[in-house]
């Protein structure tokens, strides 16, 4: 039910986009969630943030970590509920995806004249709100192949976070589960996947069905196949 309202949702901000994609995970696929758009509409992140907060009746969460920036909104309205389910205090705080810089001051560039290297950080001051005494809950939008809801994960222990509630999510696209994430729990509003094919596979390829450079890797993908 909750899923299909989610879906329903999506749809309505004009958030769910259907052609020829590229992911970032390099594979191509006929639906593309443009998860930017869901949060113009205020109204409709206070609703989602309150559905996920259902699960957290009785949790004593203290801080909530996204990564900003869609990822620190849903962080600051989830804590917001929590606190209210809850009457007691509960921080929000995000990380930061920075380019990653070399010894030699030189940003990294993932493939020679493409995006940079990522590395995410959370700023000095707020890493108060991470001790191995916090409950944490890290929250992410959309979880395709999981990667950077692990790199989030493996930040917040490398700087003390020992108590990890879990995840939760608002679209879980790829199947992932809280034992691939190495955590205690996992929750997402929606579940339902879309299928994914590498390149080699891909049947909108095969019918030459052009490739959507607006959404997704498409531009990139074009340009290196032209
Ligand atoms: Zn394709």
């Amino acid at each position: 039910m909750v899923q299909r309202e989610v879906i329903e949702v999506f749809r309505r901000l004009g958030a769910i986009e259907t052609g020829h994609f590229v992911y970032t995970s390099g594979k191509h696929g006929e639906v593309y969630v443009a998860k930017d758009l869901v949060v113009p509409s205020t109204r409709t992140v206070i609703d989602l943030t309150s559905m996920m907060s259902n699960e957290f009746h009785d949790e004593m969460i203290d801080t909530v970590i996204g990564i900003a920036p869609i990822g620190g909104i849903f962080a600051s309205h989830l804590a917001d509920w929590i606190q209210e389910n809850t009457g007691r205090p509960t921080f929000a705080i995000f990380a930061e995806k920075k380019p990653f810089v070399d010894s030699t001051g030189r940003t990294v560039l993932n493939v020679p004249g493409g995006h940079h290297t990522d590395v995410l950080v959370v700023r000095e001051s707020l890493r108060r709100f991470i001790d191995p005494q916090q409950r944490i809950l890290i929250v992410e939008d959309i979880i395709n192949t999981g990667k950077s809801v692990k790199a989030l994960i493996k930040l917040v222990r490398e700087l003390g976070g020992e108590d990890i509630w879990g995840v939760v999510a608002l679209w879980n696209r790829g199947g992932v589960t809280a034992d691939d994430l190495d955590v205690p729990n996992l929750f997402s509003l929606c579940d339902v996947q879309y299928t994914a094919w590498d390149e080699i596979d891909c049947p909108l390829c095969r019918e030459n069905v052009p490739i959507n450079t607006e959404f997704g890797h498409g531009k990139e993908f074009v340009a290196a196949h032209s």
